[in-house]
């Protein structure tokens, strides 16, 4: 298929596109939540003739076009859900959902995918594979999310699916670019909790307490000690205390003290070997100072995001096909991200749609109550799921 004929009808559908994107911003719904956003998703597949199932995995949804042989199947995904966050854009199409704001820009990503189920539909008897849409909930819960939900409810069976492309807009890069990389893209976000059980006691008599403050700083102190001296400083890590907690008044030396925290690796195996480590440290330097300390992982917490090299390779030279688009490399980011669940399952590539636009005062990163995009720009998005669908899926 003619790239230019792709990009012509996509320009053409380029109103309507911006027109979902818009309504899906005005209607922002939390994680787990997303049941106006999904029967929105559903009605506009099956308007396109796409079969469609509901309810997957709770509010997931799954979108069908059958290939003539169905000799592969290539998974879209696209996350639907918004943030607890009071947007602040001034914008005429801002969120009606108060406290609840698209500020991570899934809005554009349903909107994307659901321009590329369009076009993709058009074209289906160019297509020998099946193109399988997966909309999921909750990406952003860092935990169960909605990946996990969706594959055990056989989101990826039945055509089985081989491969799964990903796409996120970012702030962080500017409009009229894609960014990507072959190996980890994004990092495991755990989350910690540290508890400090000490001995409360009074403030004037710390000898007779056991002071859980001065033993939780001093567990601060060598966590971070565990990134600068324990692990290979070429490798990319992050350990961060966020929250800490203990006590009520000036005079008082309080029993306990918690702390939260999180880890980012890029890697599965050292990712195991730190959280075993700031397990032992925790537990060690309260010990050294006669107290206990408990460490807690939160359940769940997503892998790694690993792009398959060759398949990235593949995924980079059709992005480059796009004329006014530029490909760059990008490092990997330390954030998290649920697609890494579906790419255990079927390797394939996560890419980032840049869309920050100074000129436009297009400058604020994701999650923040400015954040927007440049709506310029996701017209190419969708033409990079069309393009990457027709590469893998089309008549060869
Ligand atoms: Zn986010
Ligand atoms: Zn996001």
């Amino acid at each position: 298929m003619n790239t230019e004929v792709l990009r012509k009808e996509l320009e053409e559908y380029n109103e309507e596109l911006i027109k979902m994107r818009r309504y899906l911003h005005e209607n922002p719904e939390l994680s787990y939540q997303e049941i106006n956003t999904a029967k929105y998703v559903a009605d506009k597949l099956r308007s396109f003739g796409v079969e469609v199932r509901e309810h997957v995995g709770g509010t997931g949804v799954v979108g069908l076009i059958r290939g003539k042989t169905g000799r592969i199947t290539i998974g879209l995904r696209a996350d639907m859900d918004a943030l607890p966050v009071e947007e602040q854009t001034g914008l005429p199409f801002a969120s009606k959902n108060k406290g609840v704001m698209h500020a991570c820009g899934h809005d554009s990503h349903t909107a994307m995918l659901l321009a590329a189920a369009y076009i993709l539909s058009k074209h289906r008897d160019e297509l020998d594979g099946n193109i399988k849409f997966l909309f999921q909930p909750a990406e952003e819960d860092g935990g169960r999310g909605g990946a996990l939900p969706m594959i055990e409810d056989g989101a990826l069976e039945n055509p089985h699916v081989d491969h799964v492309f990903g796409l996120h807009v970012l702030g962080d890069f500017p409009a009229g670019t894609f960014a990507i990389r072959g190996g980890a893209i994004m990092a495991a976000p755990d989350g910690f909790k540290i508890t400090v059980h000490g001995k409360g006691g009074h403030g004037s008599a710390p000898a007779d307490a056991i002071d859980p403050i001065y033993i939780g700083s001093n567990i601060i102190n060598a966590l971070y000690g565990v990134r600068s001296r324990f692990i290979d400083q070429r490798k990319p890590v992050t350990i961060s205390v966020c929250s800490v907690h203990s006590g009520t008044k000036d005079n008082i030396i309080p029993d306990n003290l918690e702390m939260l925290g999180t880890l980012r690796t890029l890697d599965e195996d050292l990712r195991a070997f730190i959280k075993k480590k700031i397990g032992d440290t925790a537990a060690g330097v309260a010990e050294a100072f006669g107290a206990r300390a408990e460490t807690e992982f939160i359940e769940n917490a997503y892998p790694v995001t690993y792009n398959d090299p060759k398949i990235t390779e593949e995924v980079r030279s059709v992005l480059e096909s796009i004329k006014g688009m530029k490909v760059i490399e990008t490092e990997p980011l330390m954030g998290g991200e649920d697609v890494s669940r579906f790419l255990q399952k079927a390797p394939g590539t996560y890419y980032f749609l840049g869309t920050r636009n100074e000129k436009k005062g297009i400058i604020y990163p994701n999650h923040s109550p400015r954040f927007t995009v440049d709506e310029d720009y996701l017209k190419y998005g969708a033409l990079s799921h069309v393009l990457v669908a027709m590469h893998f899926a089309g008549k060869k």
